[in-house]
């Protein structure tokens, strides 16, 4: 391997220009980068001619992650003294996932976990990539702060820990609340936030676990309240200082949402009801935040999905491996992160893109795409290395 030392500073600037560009254009591959090579646009962008598809996955395996993550952060900074990243009814949020990148039976890497799965009668064991990210909430923008890369041999909730840990030191007043899936409902992750005076509303789905069944035994003997939730209509039970978690530090609160509403079928025009519950627990109590406020929030947890995972992927092809090596893999998704935060925040705060201008984000990454394509003023020596 390539000393790093050795690696051009000007060279990992100048790929990260021409990688956030295959972002924008949602070109989806290295080689797709390179085939519009002899566009004019390279040498305004990067002042020099783009480098070979080899070149950008080489020296992506040898880049060092916390310029991207030092990138981001300023990205964060600049908004927020901007003031335009507003908390959600008072309350500034982040919700944290985790994400598995691609799998294969084939290819691996030192950082590839592994599974045994049954294909065809016969074990075979898969290798893939998992990690944690962590997205801000605020309206309108979603920014996704940072991922952790998932080591052979932990668990998720570990790899949460490792990530908290270094955003709460880089983004200490980021957030106040954070939101998780069931996975998360775990008391070294509670006690850890504690600590650090941040807030969790977690999905409690573990009907074994001694609050959750504590926590049944009370709603059974109280009415719910009434309430809302979007178009849905409500019966909410909510029940505070319960300590059958005792693992954690302080008492918690749990609260359920029986949610019902209707939709209409498309082939019958026939209105349809449809019903869901949901379960949380939280450290947050009933003196900062309503029932209400935290059914809010605890749905919004699916934003990291809605909006996070399944753009990057269907949209901005995230999960592609541009080069099998772990080092490449964090730095290539970091920069998505930054390649999505930067684009958003552009649309956002020139074009208002939601309120006076309904173009979709598609249509303008076709619009960076064709600068792509635009050969009229091709320097006749323009060639990659
Ligand atoms: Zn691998």
């Amino acid at each position: 391997m390539t000393d790093k030392r050795l690696l051009p500073r000007i060279m990992t600037g100048v790929l990260v220009k021409a990688g956030l560009v295959m972002f924008w254009a949602r070109l989806g591959s290295l080689n797709s980068l390179a085939q519009t090579s002899e566009a004019a646009f390279w040498l305004r962008w990067l002042g020099r001619s783009l480098p070979s598809a080899d070149t950008v996955g080489r020296t992506f395996a040898q880049v060092d992650s916390a310029g991207l993550r030092i990138s981001l952060a300023m990205v964060y900074s600049r908004l927020k003294r901007n003031k335009a990243l507003p908390p959600i009814n008072g309350f500034d949020l982040a919700v944290i996932d985790g994400h598995e990148t691609h799998n294969s039976y084939r290819r691996h890497c030192p950082g590839c976990l592994q599974r045994s799965i049954e294909v065809g009668g016969k074990r075979r064991i898969q290798y893939y990539h998992r990690n944690v990210t962590i997205m801000l909430l605020s309206e309108p923008l979603r920014l996704l702060l940072d991922l952790e890369p998932q080591c052979p041999g932990e668990d998720e909730v570990t790899t949460a820990l490792r990530l908290l840990k270094r955003v709460l030191l880089r983004y200490p007043r980021a957030f106040q609340i954070i939101l998780a899936d069931a996975l998360y409902a775990r008391s070294p992750l509670v006690n850890f936030l504690l600590d650090h005076r941040k807030h969790l509303i977690v999905v409690l789905k573990d009907d074994r676990r001694d609050i959750y069944q504590d926590a049944c035994g009370l709603f059974s003997r109280h009415a719910p309240s009434k309430g809302s939730f979007r178009t849905r209509d409500c019966l909410w039970w909510d029940q505070e200082n319960l300590t059958t978690w005792p693992q954690v530090k302080k008492p918690m609160r749990v609260i359920r949402s029986q949610e019902t509403w209707f939709i209409r079928r498309q082939i019958t025009g026939q209105l349809e009801q449809k019903s869901s519950e949901w379960v949380w627990v939280t450290t947050l109590p009933q003196s900062l935040a309503s029932t209400a406020l935290v059914v809010k929030f605890g749905h919004l947890r699916w934003d990291i999905e809605n909006l996070g995972f399944n753009q990057l992927v269907n949209e901005w092809h995230v999960d592609h491996i541009y080069c099998h090596d772990p080092i490449a893999i964090e730095a290539f998704t970091l920069l998505a992160f930054l390649a999505h935060n930067l684009f958003l925040t552009f649309l956002w705060r020139n074009f208002k893109l939601h309120r006076c201008n309904r173009k979709t984000f598609r249509y303008w990454a076709r619009i960076c795409l064709a600068e792509l394509h635009q050969l009229d003023h091709v320097k006749p020596n323009s060639r990659s290395p």
